[in-house]
């Protein structure tokens, strides 16, 4: 844990807490501090330096997490009850009774015997956790206690030094890293490592600093390279050059059993923004600038670790090939990496760890719990353990990558944690060589392949034996999106049919007059009512319905008959059958200028239909009848065509686009108009138009009218 400033005197510390909490009590603290070096007076260090720098250094690394006052002068105060004449009556009787509490706590705690015997180890399991249970500050000073003493641990004896080491190893960094407190855990772990293997330590400790210089200046140029993009993109944040801890790396190397060199993730970029949002916009941001590795990219903001742990981790093929591994997280959830727990207690007064951190610390309430019920600490122990390091098996990707998953995990959970994709698409895979089916168990040191099918996805039964969040997150997520998008389209093509089976504008399934019909339902947005018409929950006919007034179907059949009563055309001209008898289709009104097709009808001639008439299809079906015409000029004429304008119903728009009409020289031959509802009207024109550009100008004008919401040529089916 970095201390900002050595603070080696009582003022130093004040400065400290007032910096994070200026309404601390100070005084609390001055009179800690002073009883504190009565007490230990005659007691001298190790080293022979004044024992108080101990207390003072143990105060100053529980500042570093910004706890509160209370704690701080327990932290002044902690060895006095257990190395001096001190009692607990006078701190209680000077400091009140939470001071008093803590202290106690403490050295209870300090009385704990250091044997290497797993009872031994369980017994100190057991004492800490009934403390933590009564107030987790006891650690948290009890933490601090044991980082100062493991910062000084040069002075004892070689076999002291070990056990010390040995016990900071297998207790204290675990439970450090289960409270998540990252930055105590990392520091427990390279101390004890130094202290049990100083040669394998100082080896690591150079090739870590020649490898960082040698790479100082290509990090650099990263750095630069990705800042300059978020302030091109807007986006706030810094990035950090980061380290890993050599107990990681030397973990990691046992692990895999490769060499230091074939480390690649020793150097890393952390990168600090605001928001959520922006971690994902900057994981978009490198994944854009260089290729991800596959299986690389770990997602601890949408699943946070169970010690609240949150980031976003990936790696990608660098600008010269190498590999670069990449933290991205907020502020907050940066400052929850390092102090976990430490963090949710900040100087606040004393109160219960809340609510919503109760549901991540579940796990500390289930060992306190389980310590009750278990008078066998040996059997407790076991309980703790598994709890500590939730168990796990490691297994092999067919590079030799190694992949951690929880017990029982099966191929898709391996399929998942490498990619999305690759898991949905899973249908089987290979272990150690042999196909086994996608329920399997997967072993510790199994090698295992995937065996995709393109095409293939998850199923609801794949639910029920995945062990990984992630797996779980993701089948869910497919199903139910899968359901949405076929609820969706499914509802659109059913509203879009009945709204074209009354003639009105598919458009219309974007309006609000759709909404206010979909409301008697209890249906309020576009959505909601494409979902619950594609679910099946009710019928299109019953949404429409509430569109379509009576009035509109005798408004129908008025404008038919008018189209029928149009005179016969005059003056078309059709290349190619000049003799046959033909005539402009009463489907779709085909206009001089348009791409036409001829039909060779029964007794009827040939009709002529525009290409894109709804009806060619139905006639496709007797190919040899289907003739290629083509317009040619004729003698000047008009052609009727029939258009629909929907628009709002207001006053005015009809007068408008009567306007508009007659000023491009078109005879309006009739006009229906009807209210859909009470905000919107249909009006139906039967116009004559000498070909298609006239035509298009008109289509190009009437949208531009006030009030006008869409405009078809209309062809019936
Ligand atoms: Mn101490």
């Amino acid at each position: 844990m970095s201390v900002l400033k050595e603070i080696n005197t009582i003022d130093a510390l004040i400065d400290r807490v007032f910096s994070y909490n200026p309404d601390a009590n100070f005084d609390l603290l001055r009179r800690a501090y002073s009883f504190s070096s009565e007490a230990h007076q005659r007691q001298k260090r190790v080293e022979g330096s004044p024992f108080i720098e101990h207390p003072l250094a143990v105060a100053a690394i529980l500042t570093d997490m910004r706890l509160d006052a209370t704690t701080i002068a327990a932290g002044l105060l902690h060895d006095t009850v257990e190395d001096t004449d001190a009692t607990v009556a006078d701190i209680n009787g000077l400091f009140g009774k939470d001071v008093a509490f803590l202290v106690e706590a403490i050295t209870k705690l300090a009385k704990m015997e250091f044997r290497t015997s797993e009872e031994a180890h369980a017994e100190n399991f057991r004492k800490m956790f009934l403390a933590m249970a009564k107030d987790i500050r006891v650690i948290l000073i009890k933490f601090a206690d044991r980082l100062h003493n493991m910062r000084t641990l040069e002075y004892l004896p070689e076999v002291k030094r070990h056990k010390i080491a040995r016990e900071t190893q297998e207790i204290y960094a675990p439970l450090a890293n289960r409270l998540g407190i990252g930055r105590l855990k990392t520091e427990f772990e390279d101390l004890s490592f130094k202290t049990l293997m100083p040669e394998i330590y100082n080896e690591l400790a150079y090739k870590v600093a020649k490898r960082r210089e040698e790479q100082e200046g290509y990090l650099n140029e990263v750095t630069q390279l990705i800042e300059d993009k978020l302030t091109e993109a807007s986006i706030p944040g810094k990035v950090i050059g980061r380290v890993k801890h050599y107990y990681g790396i030397y973990q990691k190397m046992q692990r895999q059993g490769i060499a230091f060199e074939q480390v690649y993730d020793i150097l890393a970029l952390r990168i600090i923004t605001d928001t959520q949002s922006n971690c994902y916009a900057i994981l978009g941001l490198i994944h854009s600038l260089w290729t991800p590795v596959p299986g690389r990219f770990k997602d601890h903001v949408g699943a946070p670790k169970s010690n609240l742990y949150q980031s976003l981790h990936t790696t990608v093929v660098g600008p010269k090939g190498e590999r670069i591994e990449f933290q991205i997280r907020t502020e907050e959830m940066d400052r929850i990496a390092k102090e976990g727990i430490a963090a949710h207690w900040k100087y606040k007064e004393h109160k219960p760890i809340k609510e919503r951190d109760d549901k991540y610390f579940s796990w500390l309430r289930d060992i306190i719990q389980a310590q009750k019920d278990m008078p066998d600490a040996k059997e407790f122990l076991e309980t703790v353990k598994g709890n500590l390091f939730p168990d796990v098996v490691y297994v092999f990707t067919p590079k030799g990558d190694v992949m951690e998953l929880p017990y029982d995990a099966t191929p898709v959970d391996f399929a998942y944690s490498i990619h999305t994709q690759i898991g949905h698409q899973c249908t089987g895979a290979k272990v150690n060589g042999k196909i086994v089916p996608i329920r399997y168990n997967l072993k510790n040191g199994d090698s295992v392949e995937i065996i995709t099918t393109p095409g293939h996805h998850p199923s609801k039964d794949w639910l029920k034996f995945v062990q990984t969040a992630r797996a779980k997150n993701r089948i869910k997520q497919w199903i139910k999106a899968e359901e949405r998008e076929k609820g969706f389209v499914i509802g659109k093509e059913l509203l879009e049919r009945e709204l074209r089976k009354h003639d009105l504008s598919p458009a219309l399934i974007k309006s609000k007059e759709i909404l206010d019909a979909a409301k008697p339902f209890k249906l309020f947005t576009h959505e909601d009512l494409l979902l619950a018409v594609g679910y099946g929950k009710l019928s299109a006919h019953q949404i429409i319905h509430g569109l379509l007034p009576e009035p509109v179907k005798a408004e129908k059949q008025a404008v038919k008959k008018e189209i029928k009563k149009a005179p016969e055309d005059k003056g078309i001209k059709i290349k190619g059958i000049d003799d046959i008898m033909f005539h402009r289709s009463k489907c779709c009104y085909p206009l001089p200028g348009e791409k036409v097709k001829g039909f060779v009808t029964r007794g009827r001639g040939v009709s002529i239909h525009t290409a894109d008439c709804p009806n060619l299809e139905a006639m496709a079906v007797d190919k040899d009848r289907l003739v290629d015409v083509e317009w040619v000029p004729g003698e000047e004429s008009t052609y009727t065509v029939k258009i629909s304008v929907f628009t709002l119903d207001k006053p005015g728009v009809l007068a408008d686009l009567s306007t508009i009409i007659s000023a491009a020289n078109i005879n309006i031959r009739h006009i229906e108009s009807s209210a859909t509802n009470s905000k919107q009207a249909s009006l139906n024109f039967i116009l004559e138009v000498k070909d298609k550009n006239q035509l298009n100008e008109i289509f190009k004008k009437i949208p531009l009218v006030s009030g006008v919401i869409d405009v078809k040529r209309v062809k019936t089916a």
